[in-house]
Protein backbone atom coordinates (compact mmCIF):
# COMPACT_ATOMS: atom_id res chain seq x y z
CA UNK A 1 0.00 0.00 0.00
CA UNK A 2 2.66 2.57 1.12
CA UNK A 3 4.83 2.14 -1.38
CA UNK A 4 5.70 4.50 -4.50
CA UNK A 5 2.63 4.91 -6.74
CA UNK A 6 4.92 3.63 -9.56
CA UNK A 7 6.02 0.70 -7.96
CA UNK A 8 2.71 -0.89 -7.98
CA UNK A 9 1.47 -1.92 -11.27
CA UNK A 10 -2.16 -1.54 -12.94
CA UNK A 11 -2.62 -4.88 -12.36
CA UNK A 12 -1.70 -4.74 -9.10
CA UNK A 13 -3.52 -2.08 -7.82
CA UNK A 14 -6.89 -2.50 -9.81
CA UNK A 15 -6.53 -6.27 -8.66
CA UNK A 16 -6.71 -4.71 -5.01
CA UNK A 17 -9.07 -2.38 -5.52
CA UNK A 18 -11.69 -5.42 -7.74
CA UNK A 19 -13.75 -7.49 -6.05
CA UNK A 20 -12.17 -10.80 -6.57
CA UNK A 21 -10.94 -10.80 -3.35
CA UNK A 22 -13.42 -10.03 -0.87
CA UNK A 23 -15.49 -12.68 0.88
CA UNK A 24 -18.80 -11.62 2.24
CA UNK A 25 -21.50 -13.80 3.83
CA UNK A 26 -24.89 -13.37 1.83
CA UNK A 27 -27.70 -11.37 3.61
CA UNK A 28 -29.98 -13.79 5.48
CA UNK A 29 -33.44 -13.51 6.84
CA UNK A 30 -36.00 -15.78 8.46
CA UNK A 31 -38.56 -17.86 6.52
CA UNK A 32 -41.96 -16.41 7.78
CA UNK A 33 -43.29 -19.82 7.46
CA UNK A 34 -40.97 -22.46 8.62
CA UNK A 35 -38.12 -19.71 10.29
CA UNK A 36 -35.42 -21.55 8.51
CA UNK A 37 -32.60 -18.68 7.10
CA UNK A 38 -32.97 -17.87 3.67
CA UNK A 39 -31.97 -15.40 1.82
CA UNK A 40 -34.43 -12.35 0.84
CA UNK A 41 -36.60 -12.14 -1.59
CA UNK A 42 -35.86 -15.44 -2.24
CA UNK A 43 -38.13 -18.66 -2.39
CA UNK A 44 -37.41 -20.46 1.09
CA UNK A 45 -35.13 -23.19 -0.06
CA UNK A 46 -36.66 -25.18 2.86
CA UNK A 47 -40.45 -24.83 2.59
CA UNK A 48 -40.96 -23.44 -1.03
CA UNK A 49 -42.93 -20.27 0.00
CA UNK A 50 -42.37 -17.10 -0.99
CA UNK A 51 -45.20 -13.86 0.29
CA UNK A 52 -47.15 -16.02 1.86
CA UNK A 53 -47.51 -18.76 -0.33
CA UNK A 54 -46.54 -22.00 -1.90
CA UNK A 55 -44.58 -21.44 -4.91
CA UNK A 56 -42.54 -24.49 -5.33
CA UNK A 57 -42.52 -28.05 -4.16
CA UNK A 58 -40.10 -29.41 -1.82
CA UNK A 59 -39.22 -32.69 -1.98
CA UNK A 60 -37.87 -33.66 0.93
CA UNK A 61 -36.11 -36.97 0.11
CA UNK A 62 -33.41 -36.92 2.78
CA UNK A 63 -35.75 -35.56 6.08
ZN1 LIG B 1 -39.51 -21.75 4.84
Amino acid sequence: MAVPKRRVSKARRDKRRSNVWKLEAPTLEKCTKCGAYKRPHRVCPECGYYNGRQVIDVDKKDA
